[in-house]
Parts: C-alpha cells; sequence; structure tokens
C-alpha cells in the first residue's frame, strides 16, 4: 500500500450559530476585570472566533463514540481522542503520541499523515455584539445559589469555514464521507461550553466543495469544482458520488 498525496477537497462555507455560543477564551490566561467565562476573540480584530481546534476536537470526539461497540479498533482511555494511529477517526483526526512507541509500524505513520486540516473560523461581522446570560448554579450540599455570567455569541452570528481533506489513498474517498459524518453529528451536538443548558447548536451552510489535484499544485492544473450544497443533507453519500469526487 503506498502513501502518495492525490489531491485536496477544500469545504467551504458558514456556520450559523442557531442558539447562544459559548467558547471559552479564560484557558488562554485573559482575565478581565472579574469578568469570568468570556468568549475567546481573535487577538487582532478582538472579535470572537472559533479555533479549528475546537471544532476538530469535538467533530472527532463526535465520530469516535458513534463507532463505539462497533469492530473498529478504537482504544478510548480516560475520554482522550484515540492514539492507535490505525482507525478511521486517527486517520481523518491524527494521532499523536502513540501511548507505545514499540516501532515504526504501531505508530500512525504507517497510514500516512492527518488527513484534515480546519482553520480557524472568523465571523463575517464587522461588528458584534455579545450577550451576557447569567447561569444560576445550586451547590447541592449548601443549597447556596452561584450566579455567575456566561458571554456568548448571539444566536444567528455567521462565522467562515474551511476544511482542508487530503487524499492518500483509495480508502480516503470513503474516509472523507465520514467527515461528513462528523460535521453531521456535530449539528445535532453541541460546540463549547454549557450545550446541556442549550447552548452552541451550529449548522453548516452555503458549503462550496472544491477538488485540488496534485497537479493543481505542481503544474497550475485547474481546481475542480465539485458541487454547492446549501446544507449538508444535500451532499450526497452514495457510489455516484463518490465516483464523481474520483
Ligand atoms: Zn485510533
Amino acid at each position: 500500500m503506498t502513501i502518495q498525496f492525490q489531491a485536496n477537497f477544500l469545504l467551504r462555507g458558514i456556520i450559523s450559530c442557531e442558539t447562544g455560543l459559548h467558547i471559552g477564551g479564560t484557558s488562554e490566561g485573559i482575565e478581565i476585570g472579574g469578568l469570568e467565562n468570556i468568549v475567546i476573540r481573535d487577538p487582532k480584530t478582538d472579535l470572537p472566533f472559533i479555533p479549528g481546534s475546537s471544532l476538530k476536537g469535538k467533530m472527532r470526539t463526535l465520530l469516535e463514540l458513534s463507532y463505539k461497540g462497533s469492530s473498529e479498533n478504537i482504544i478510548n482511555s480516560k475520554g482522550d481522542p484515540c492514539k492507535c494511529g490505525k482507525c478511521i477517526p486517527c486517520k481523518i483526526f491524527g494521532s499523536s503520541a502513540p501511548d507505545n512507541k514499540t516501532s515504526k509500524e504501531d505508530n500512525g505513520r504507517q497510514h500516512g499523515p492527518t488527513r484534515l486540516v480546519v482553520r480557524d473560523s472568523f465571523t463575517t461581522a464587522n461588528d458584534l455584539e455579545t450577550e451576557l446570560k447569567s447561569e444560576n448554579t445550586i451547590n447541592r450540599i449548601t443549597s447556596e445559589a452561584n450566579p455567575r455570567n456566561m458571554e456568548r455569541v448571539p444566536r444567528g452570528t455567521e462565522f467562515k469555514f474551511e476544511m482542508i481533506f487530503s487524499i492518500y489513498e483509495e480508502e480516503d474517498y470513503s474516509n472523507f464521507l465520514k467527515l461528513l459524518d462528523s460535521m453531521k453529528l456535530l449539528e445535532d451536538s453541541y460546540l463549547g461550553g454549557s450545550g446541556t443548558r442549550g447552548y452552541g447548536q451550529i449548522q453548516f451552510k452555503n458549503i462550496s466543495f472544491l477538488k485540488r489535484s496534485v497537479e493543481y499544485y505542481t503544474s497550475n492544473a485547474e481546481e475542480r469544482k465539485i458541487g454547492d450544497f446549501d446544507t449538508l443533507s444535500d451532499i450526497p453519500k452514495d457510489n455516484e458520488f463518490l465516483i464523481r469526487i474520483k
């Protein structure tokens, strides 16, 4: 089996917030005047954004969970991402630092590099007012209320996303369909914090799908437009479609 770069698939479009979205910025070490639970912001524009790592991490988790109980070789240790380097999630999302570096065969490299790159998603708005939502948690032992403010990106906000999926071997075409599955799973889950309180429902919209073959990079060949799709559900996943994208 040879691993050789053949093409990149580019997915671009809009992430639309169907509910308020909170992707925390405090972990980055930013503390502003006692306001906890702030959202992460692009230091350049000071506008909220969606880090590619947040999107990628959540899609990976959901795809891994969808394999639970199947024959797929997914190693799950304490909720950490699988590091086997062999299963489909590892191929798509990468597997860093295998637990046992016993041989070259045992790490992810035998399946080539990580297939997926997820860019940071910046908002389409020039200006964006966030909202503060008051959340009350009750301490179960003392019954003491613990009110706190959560900053959120309001419902209706749109971000531009870009994902690049690299094709290295024949099975990557079907692995690409699994990426689409993980995006769909994310739409029915949540992004960021407080998902169980209804935050973080998103939708992928206005998706443009391009293919850039190796010749695009080496000899200026044209990129190929596979299609424009209003929603994920509009992207077919049958054999005919697989033939079309090859
Ligand atoms: Zn794995």
